[in-house]
């Protein structure tokens, strides 16, 4: 079975989602999975929309996805992310924001992996797992043994193991031996990563060896933030792609 590209949160940074699929294609990869915020923050949503769409792969709707085409209060989002939306809703073709509008909440890899952009014991109310304690009540809602997340656009892992919560951070690893444990693994964020390092991330999954490849893509963020700042987008959206926070 071929490798799959898991990949999240590109958020209108087509130079980083181009980066992050000519990656992934060098490495084997000839199936993909995103686990949505294909928009938001960055001056491309029609692009990057397009891009996935035209993967055919598995894709499930992010919070901004879902706030950028539906008319749903913005009161949840901070000032900046507000601010994206409102444009990105401006700019959308209808074709592209009909396509977000229809996006599932969750889905299933091969019935490997679970994929959703929040967590599973919420998938429409988006819940951050920032640590052990916010994973718990998903890990309890987990039933395949893998599962694939993004939203906090920080690359980690929680694992269940019996009654334990455990936390690492995110290195290749090989699912074999850990009969009944539970993983789930946050692919960090393509279009504006924030643990500090602002290249793209991403993982490549083997589906027939369990095996999960973190990677990152260095990439030219000068025009992406060039177009942010011509957009009139909140000057920070742009500042933040060169610190990766
Ligand atoms: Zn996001």
């Amino acid at each position: 079975m071929a490798l799959v590209a898991v990949f999240s949160d590109v958020h209108g940074n087509l130079e980083a989602l181009e980066a992050t699929l000519r990656d992934a294609r060098s490495h084997g990869a000839e199936r993909f999975a995103c686990l949505g915020d294909i928009v938001g923050y960055g001056a491309d949503p029609n692009a990057c929309c397009e891009r996935v769409r035209a993967l055919g792969g598995t894709v499930v709707r992010g919070n901004h996805d879902h706030a950028c085409s539906h008319r749903v209060s913005l009161e949840w989002f901070n000032p900046l992310a507000a601010a994206a939306v409102r444009w990105t809703r401006l700019q959308l073709t209808a074709e592209n924001r009909d396509w977000l509008r229809e996006l599932p909440y969750e889905a299933e890899l091969d019935g490997k992996a679970h994929l959703v952009h929040g967590a599973l014991h919420d998938p429409s109310h988006w819940p951050y797992l920032f640590d052990r304690a916010d994973a718990a009540p998903h890990l309890r809602r987990q039933t395949l043994p893998l599962c694939f997340v993004g939203h906090t656009h920080v690359p980690i892992v929680f694992a269940r193991i019996g009654k334990n919560v455990l936390e690492s951070r995110l290195d290749a690893f090989r699912l074999e031996g850990a009969d009944g444990a539970k993983v789930v693994v946050n692919v960090g964020s393509v279009g504006q990563p924030r643990d500090g390092n602002p290249k793209a991330c991403y993982v490549l999954f083997d589906p027939d060896e369990g095996l999960v490849v973190p990677r990152r893509v260095e990439y030219d963020a000068m025009p992406t933030a060039s177009k942010i700042l011509e957009a009139g987008l909140p000057k920070p959206l742009a500042m933040r792609l060169f610190l990766g926070r």
